[in-house]
């Protein structure tokens, strides 16, 4: 029996709450489907920070190899500074996996009230593709003149000709295979004087290779306007690091809730290991109740069973996320409009497949 091996770290918060209930909604899912699924549970946190000063031990990421795949659930801790948790644990682990693709699905899901007058189920259902490794988020630069009148910060983007191309050419690649010909780029050459006008004729010179593929360029403010004024309008959305995280939280945002919302990301040559997460933090306000919605974190797990090579395995997760929520006596957690917890939801999906 094929059997899948995943390295699973619940991290801080309501990481810890929702990871159950997508584990056992894997379990099921496996049991159904015919192969095996064998977690292994990684407690490295901002918690584990506080007792040992590291994330994660000197040889995390080569345990963390050896896996077909990583499920994360949050990191985070109020008196824990942000950069601690990023380039303590995710960033060393997108960058050194070549994690370089961040997809994040856009869909409206019934029952779940969208903040954009009549739209329905369908409506709304389309794919951010982020450049996960390079562009923005970089350590160059620093602050200069300190102290001086001519004190200041520069920060250096990079793009490369490699990490731009290999980005664009996943979103040409995933708008082909989804057999949805039309990608989007998010730019901002008017303001962006070196690094936009390069990504943009990067797009251009890829586009070349897709000639079936159907292209629009729209400059970021505008475009994230026509996220909310018009979010039918896509099918595939390519960006930079920057641009990309900003959308990929937009996107959610007009489809209700960040709380169902997952986030993979993905080295699509299959030489490491990919990461698969929810969106949402940690969320340390509503930690310690058992209220935080599972839907994002078992979406997440849905979306590495497709990668996994098991997309039976992931409809039947989807399918089962939707059959609950359309249901009018489903068990709905607080930020969708209920007062159940999250054991009851997550039970619910499961008890579905
Ligand atoms: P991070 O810095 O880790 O991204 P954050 O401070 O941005 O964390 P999130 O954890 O992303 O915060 O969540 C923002 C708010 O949304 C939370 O304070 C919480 O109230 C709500 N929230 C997030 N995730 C969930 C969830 N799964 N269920 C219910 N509410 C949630
Ligand atoms: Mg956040």
């Amino acid at each position: 029996m094929k059997s899948y091996d995943i390295a699973v770290i619940p991290g801080d918060g309501i990481g810890t709450e929702v990871m159950p209930e997508a584990l056992s909604v894997l379990e099921r899912t496996a049991d159904v489907c015919g192969f095996g699924m064998k977690f292994r549970n990684y407690d490295w946190s901002c918690e584990t920070w506080l007792k040992t000063g590291k994330m994660m031990p000197d040889d995390g990421m080569s345990q963390l190899s050896q896996h077909d795949s990583i499920l994360l659930g949050a990191v985070g801790f109020p008196s824990v500074p942000d950069h601690i948790s990023l380039w303590g644990l995710l960033i060393p682990i997108r960058r050194e996996f070549h994690q370089y693709v961040n997809l994040r699905p856009v869909r409206l899901l019934p029952g779940i009230p969208c903040p954009l007058a009549n739209k329905k189920p369908g409506d709304i259902d389309f794919w951010i593709v982020r450049e996960n490794c390079e562009g923005e988020y970089s350590q160059i630069g620093g602050v200069f003149g300190e102290g001086t009148p001519s004190e200041g910060a520069m920060q250096t983007a990079v793009f490369t000709r490699y990490g731009t191309d290999r980005i664009l050419r996943y979103a040409f690649e995933y708008a082909r295979k989804l057999g949805r010909p039309h990608v989007t780029s998010a730019t901002k050459s008017n303001g962006l004087f070196h690094s936009m006008p390069y990504w943009d004729s990067r797009f251009e010179d890829i586009s070349k290779d897709y000639p079936e593929v159907r292209t629009d360029q729209y400059h970021i403010d505008i475009l994230a306007a026509r996220f909310v004024m018009s979010p039918e309008r896509f099918d595939v959305v390519v960006g930079s690091n920057l641009f990309g995280d900003i959308l990929s939280d937009l996107g959610p945002g007009v489809t209700g809730t960040i709380a169902v919302a997952p986030s993979a990301n993905i080295n699509p040559e299959r030489k490491y290991p990919s990461m698969f997460e929810p969106v949402h933090g940690s969320a340390p306000d509503i930690a310690g109740q058992f209220i935080a919605n599972p839907i994002g974190q078992i979406w997440a797990a849905s979306m590495m069973m497709e990668h996994l090579g098991e997309p039976e395995a992931a409809k039947l997760i989807m399918k089962a996320i939707e059959t609950v929520l359309d249901r009018p006596d489903t068990p709905r957690t607080p930020d969708i409009g209920g007062t159940a917890g999250t054991r009851e939801l997550g039970a619910a999906i499961r008890d579905q497949i």
